[in-house]
């Protein structure tokens, strides 16, 4: 029961196959209540419902600072704190470096950039009055390979900012107690991946991952729980690499 006690607050956690929906549930067995936050509301609430009785679901598009600011309130009010925060909403579009428009460029570093800040900022006043927080931000092995399989370039950049965003919040609110890692994933396979892989492509990409497998949402979820508990109690500021040792 890690978590016994904790609130925890995951970002684009309603799709079902996601990573944000498999940490929720993990969590949830290690004794933790959540806010699974999503687009639609539906969704989110349903998910809520499916991880056990005690979880909420609200509609929060992370781009918009007024809806944080707003699900922030709804949560403290409905659960009374929140310990941790799981920045995990993201998209993705497979376009070419020349492909990329205005729209498609806003809309990648939008979710990614704009969520992380903004979501951190709503709870980061109710975290230091505490002095106690562990945030965890999901960034990608494409910021580190520089692209992806199915991540353009402008998600590749998206999920570079969101480590350098990590970075300066852990070495900010160090001093407050409240600690900032991030995940960089491999290949997941969720609906980002879903029905895209043929199985040339498969045998390809097995090449380069020396666990010769493709990753699962758990394998995502279990590292998640290891940072934002206190398993990681001296941990801030650090990047873990769940990708099977595509990197090595
Ligand atoms: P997913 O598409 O299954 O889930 C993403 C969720 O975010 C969806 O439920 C979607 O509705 C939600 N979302 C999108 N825009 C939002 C917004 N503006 N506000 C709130 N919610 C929003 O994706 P996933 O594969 O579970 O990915 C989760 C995170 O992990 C993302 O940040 C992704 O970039 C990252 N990641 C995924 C992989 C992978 O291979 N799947 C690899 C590396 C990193």
């Amino acid at each position: 029961m890690l978590l016994k006690d904790k609130v925890a607050v995951i970002t684009g956690a309603a799709s079902a196959r996601g990573i944000g929906k498999a940490v929720a549930r993990l969590f949830a067995a290690h004794g933790g209540r959540v806010a699974i936050l999503d687009l639609d509301e539906a969704a989110a609430v349903a998910a809520a419902a499916d991880i056990g009785a005690g979880h909420i679901g609200l509609a929060c598009n992370v781009t918009v600072k007024a809806d944080c600011e707003r699900a922030a309130k709804e949560i403290l009010q409905r659960l009374g704190q929140v310990d941790i925060l799981i920045n995990n909403a993201g998209i993705t579009q497979p376009l070419k470096i020349m492909d990329i428009q205005p729209e498609n460029y806003e809309a990648v570093t939008d979710v990614s950039l704009r969520g992380t800040l903004y979501m951190s900022q709503a709870l980061i006043p109710h975290m230091r009055s505490r002095r106690s927080g562990s945030i965890v931000c999901l960034s990608s092995v494409s910021a580190q390979r520089g692209g992806g399989i199915f991540g353009g370039p402008h998600y590749s950049a998206a999920k570079a900012g969101v480590l350098g965003l990590a970075r300066a919040m852990a070495r900010e609110l160090g001093p407050d107690n409240i600690r900032v890692n991030s995940l960089t994933p491999g290949l997941i396979q969720t609906d980002i991946t879903a029905g895209k892989l043929t199985d040339e492509m498969k045998v390809e990409i097995l090449k380069g991952i020396p666990l010769n497998r493709l990753g699962v949402a758990d394998d995502v979820a279990n590292s998640c729980l290891f940072l934002a508990s206190d398993l990681s109690s001296y941990l801030t500021g650090v990047t873990l690499d769940v990708n099977g040792g595509m990197l090595i």
